[in-house]
């Protein structure tokens, strides 16, 4: 698959958000480079002139006043909560030249807006020092099983995910408010408890989802499985569309939580739904 880098003009980053994580979502980029299997994003090809381009082949990075976004932040209620990269991931490997998210954190800094993120990148930890500095600031960490050979299965233009870990103790122990979501998880590959144990040593909070395969995503995991690890293949799609087994490991997910000593920010199951009822006993 050919890779492609365009450059658009974007007149305004801040969006408000449709989703019930934020207010307001800023995308720096069009598309993911990091072109995981089970992604939920690919979509967005269909709205950005990108229906008929593969997810991952692909990547616009928006051209942006960035004085332009520090006067919209500022005019935004204290607290405003605004999510950083719902549609792609903010940490792309281009950003380590681009340097999009980084200014667009420099702009949010003057401002009292709550910025968070989710990344599968540990060009994070570069903007400690940002991250640092943003009030009621926090960024989340993907993980769907904490080996590296495992997850390339699925991530296979994503950073080793050792390396999240370490960006993860890395930002957690300079005291900004780290969380883990350990999703989505595959069946047969994620091993709840392991994934559990090891990031409760480096974030404040942990949440977890199912995996989701409602997305237009079946083809690409499919493909995935067929490649690497066609021995789990069957078993994989029997146990992702069983509601009980989703069950299953939603309880276990909340003992976890209780037994490991961790905030329990909620479960996502595999239809989308969140469960709160957990995280209101966690209060
Ligand atoms: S990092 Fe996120 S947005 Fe990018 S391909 Fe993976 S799941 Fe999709």
């Amino acid at each position: 698959v050919s890779l492609r880098i365009n450059q658009v003009v974007a007149n305004s980053i801040l969006t408000k958000s449709k989703l019930p994580i934020a207010d307001y979502v800023i995308n720096p980029y069009i598309g993911c480079m990091h072109a995981c299997a089970y992604c939920y994003a690919k979509f967005i090809g269909g709205f950005t002139g990108h229906a008929k381009e593969p997810w991952g082949s692909y990547l616009d990075v928006k051209l942006f006043n960035p004085e332009k976004l520090r006067r919209q932040l500022a005019r935004l209620p204290v607290g405003t909560s605004v999510f950083l990269g719902s549609m792609t991931d903010a940490y792309q490997a281009i950003e380590r030249k681009q340097h999009a998210t980084r200014r667009i954190l420099e702009a949010s800094l003057p401002c009292s807006v709550g910025l968070s993120t989710l990344t599968k990148s540990d060009l994070v930890a570069r903007d400690v020092d940002l991250w640092s500095q943003i009030p009621w600031g926090s960024v989340g960490f993907s993980i769907s099983t904490t080996d590296d050979g495992s997850a390339a299965i699925f991530e296979k233009r994503c950073r080793p995910v050792s390396k999240r870990l370490e960006a993860m103790e890395t930002m957690h122990r300079r005291g900004i408010d780290v969380f883990a979501f350990v999703g989505p998880i595959l069946p047969l590959v994620t091993d709840l408890r392991k994934t559990m144990s090891i990031v409760a040593k480096c974030c404040g909070g942990v949440m977890a989802g199912a995996l989701n395969l409602r997305c237009g995503n079946r083809a690409n995991l499919e493909a995935a499985l067929s490649t690497r690890a066609p021995d789990i293949k069957n078993d994989f799609f029997r146990l992702a569309g069983d509601p009980s087994y989703w069950q299953g490991l939603r309880e276990e997910y909340h003992h976890l939580c209780n037994t490991l000593g961790i905030r329990n920010l909620g479960f996502l199951d595999y239809s989308g739904v969140m469960d709160s009822k957990a995280s209101e006993r966690e209060k």
